[in-house]
């Protein structure tokens, strides 16, 4: 919580930043005005997002960046994936000097915010995904993506699409099972083509998922095999 948020609920009476004296401790000072997430943002920002990146208010500022569709042109890594790690780092950042906590150096919060999209985003390619939802194979990658904390800015329409489900009134868990693990599954899912998205009713339990649901509860003894 900022030190402005802090006095609004009458837990302070000092609203300034503690790290460079400004009078006003905000969101936006504290994410991109402060003299140490300003260095950062120097080092690092696109040429072609610099001209608006320290004249926007915090809305725009976050809408502008986590929208852009551009990649950086040193790492090749998404810039909106890259924002949004380096803006939770600098934000971990502020956290750790207030609570007296070692405090990483700008290369550092630079190197961790792109290791983090290298893991995250970069490594789930869209040429590689892809034919893994058209396949449905299991794919653990596909999972990380849809759990990690920035699926929201996946440039994956299927990826955000669950992710909007997701964010409904109701709690989900995705999780990875491997194929074999869930034949039953495995078997409904082959039952159509891969580019059939009607409803498919059936009044009786298709014959292949049911042999393999009977199969779980009554395991052929191995020598049978
Ligand atoms: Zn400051």
């Amino acid at each position: 919580m900022t030190n402005v948020e802090r006095c609004h609920q009458n837990l302070s009476f000092d609203p300034s930043c503690l790290d460079c004296s400004s009078p006003l401790e905000t969101t936006i000072h504290v994410m991109q005005d402060c003299h140490y997430a300003r260095h950062i943002w120097l080092k690092i920002l696109p040429v072609a997002l610099f001209r608006p990146f320290f004249t926007l208010n915090l809305q725009q500022w976050l809408s502008c960046n986590l929208t852009a569709t551009i990649f950086h042109p040193q790492w090749k890594v998404s810039w909106r994936s890259l924002f949004a790690s380096l803006t939770w780092q600098i934000w971990k950042r502020r956290n750790d000097l207030i609570f007296h906590n070692p405090v990483l150096t700008d290369a550092s919060i630079i190197d961790r915010s792109l290791a983090w999209v290298k893991y995250y985003s970069d490594s789930v390619e869209l040429d590689k995904v892809s034919p893994l939802y058209r396949d449905q194979r299991p794919c653990k990658q596909v999972v990380d993506l849809v759990n990690s904390p920035f699926v929201g800015s996946s440039v994956l329409s299927l990826v955000l699409a669950i992710h909007r489900l997701q964010q409904k009134s109701w709690t989900t868990i995705v999780s990875w099972i491997p194929r074999d693990d869930n034949r039953p599954a495995d078997a409904l899912a082959k039952l159509v083509s891969p580019s059939d998205f009607s409803l498919h009713v059936y009044p009786n339990p298709p014959m292949v998922p049911l042999y393999f649901i009977m199969l779980q509860s009554n395991p052929i003894p191995e020598f049978c095999n």
